[in-house]
């Protein structure tokens, strides 16, 4: 498909009618704040049922994302459990450095709920849902719908998709937002030659119930973020919101985090990677789907590698979920003359050393809003590109120096503290910046 250049800005005409493609965290983002902005939104999301799975994962709340859900969250509870100590721990369990830290953390499924029930009022245990009110856009949610091709069409964009029965439908509107994760098939269609790396190593992850963890483990994982790194591997654990986002002690949730080492080609990956049924899983064994002997081969490596309090998290999650780091990045983000746009893990996959997969979701639509505002499209191109290009590559940079380096911890803990610079504070080398 051809990509214009040119810059809308001198002819621009707000879209009303803005097609989304994803329901997840970086559509639901675009639907709200679109929203609440006036314009009308169609999510399109090829999930068979109206809710996504509980994905089982804590989410450090980066600053953007805390920024969303002030300014557009109605439902008005709270977001983040805070975790005021970083902390690193040595193989024995022994606490070898700490540090005080601002940090804030939370899980898919509340942020998940939160937005649905910003978006169309979905029901959950997890907050009040608000009413409509007056100038917001008409919104539709649309599930089973599993998008296939675009085209433009009498200067809008035509969407065609096709639903969980096999039939054909479409979809017009003024522009349309990619928000379809990693594997995005808008992007697929603009950039067929971009394509997810495996980057060699996997991260296991789970989730423990606060009141079922030893004392050991509660000292040093309870509003903590607790790191360990031995070669081949990393593992972190923070405390996150429960059950119906619940925040009282006792009543949230241990995540952890574990990067460990999977060379491509090898028995191991091929054991881990293959579910229940035998089938061989190209990214993700979801929770539920792990093999018993697999399983049993990643709690070995456990208690063979990890300090006791985290192997413990190891043996007693009920739901591990698996998947393979990979790498992705767009070229660009201007697509024809601004009508397409690719935001969150659609634009760039991150990996999730960086904590900020979740935080650039909301980062590329604080600046859609500004974009949609304004008409001012090159703007937009250079700042989710720019800040796309620098965190992926540190995401690079620090998850191979973790994995595949013997490093002094210091390093380690200076990559952990580049990491949390706030993006107000980037600077962006001549390397990220983005000529229109
Ligand atoms: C298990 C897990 C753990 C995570 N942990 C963290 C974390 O700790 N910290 C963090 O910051 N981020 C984390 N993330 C990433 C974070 O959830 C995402 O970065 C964030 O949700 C934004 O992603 P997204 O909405 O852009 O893409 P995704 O979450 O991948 O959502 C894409 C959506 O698009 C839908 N879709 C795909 N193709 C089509 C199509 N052709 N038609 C219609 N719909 C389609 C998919 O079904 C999916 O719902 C995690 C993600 C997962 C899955």
């Amino acid at each position: 498909m051809s990509q214009p250049n040119g810059n809308p800005f001198q002819s621009w005409t707000r879209p009303k009618d803005i097609i989304i493609v994803g329901g997840s965290l970086g559509g639901l983002f675009t639907g709200v704040a679109l929203k609440h902005h006036g314009y009308n939104t169609t999510i399109l999301e090829r999930n068979p049922t109206n809710l996504l799975d509980n994905q089982g994962a804590g989410i450090v709340a980066g600053g953007d994302t805390l920024t969303f859900f002030e300014r557009y969250d109605r439902c008005k509870r709270p977001v983040a459990v805070p975790a005021p100590k970083r902390m690193y721990l040595d193989q024995s369990g022994k606490v070898v450095q700490e540090m005080p830290l601002k940090g804030t953390m939370t899980s898919w499924d509340l942020c998940y709920y939160l937005l649905r029930a910003n978006y169309d009022h979905q029901e959950s245990g997890y907050c009040d849902v608000p009413g409509p009110r007056d100038g917001d856009g008409r919104i539709d949610y649309r599930y089973g719908c599993t998008v296939k091709d675009f085209r433009e069409e009498d200067g809008k964009i035509r969407v065609n998709y096709e639903k969980a029965d096999g039939t054909k439908e479409s979809v017009i509107g003024d522009m349309l937002v990619g928000a379809d994760g990693p594997s995005s098939t808008v992007r697929k269609i603009l950039c067929p030659e971009v394509s997810r790396k495996y980057a060699g190593y996997c991260v296991i992850r789970g989730t423990v119930p606060e009141n079922e963890a030893s004392e050991e483990a509660k000292k040093v994982f309870v509003e903590r973020f607790t790191f360990f790194h031995a070669p081949g591997i990393q593992n972190l654990t923070y405390t996150i919101p429960g059950t119906d986002g619940a925040m009282e002690p006792g009543r949230r949730l241990l995540n952890f985090v574990w990067y460990t080492n999977f060379p491509e080609g090898e028995q191991d990956l091929e054991e881990v990677m293959t579910d229940v049924d035998g089938k061989r899983r190209r990214i993700t064994i979801p929770p539920g789907m792990m093999r018993p002997a697999a399983w049993e081969m990643v709690k070995k490596r456990g208690r063979d590698r990890l300090p006791p309090q985290m192997s413990e998290m190891v043996e007693k999650t009920k739901q591990p979920f698996v998947q393979c780091i990979t790498d992705v990045i767009t070229p660009t983000n201007n697509f024809l003359g601004g009508k397409v746009v690719l935001i969150g893990d659609a634009l760039a996959g991150f990996r999730p050393h960086t904590v900020a997969s979740t935080s650039q979701a909301a980062f590329d639509v604080l600046m859609l809003v500004e974009y949609l505002e304004t008409g001012d499209h090159a703007e937009f191109v250079r700042r989710t590109m720019e800040y796309a290009r620098l965190v992926q590559q540190r995401g690079i940079q620090i998850g191979d120096r973790s994995q595949f380096e013997k490093l002094p911890l210091q390093e380690y803990v200076d990559d952990r503290t580049m990491m949390s610079t706030p993006r107000q504070e980037l600077e962006f080398p001549e390397w990220t910046q983005v000529k229109i």
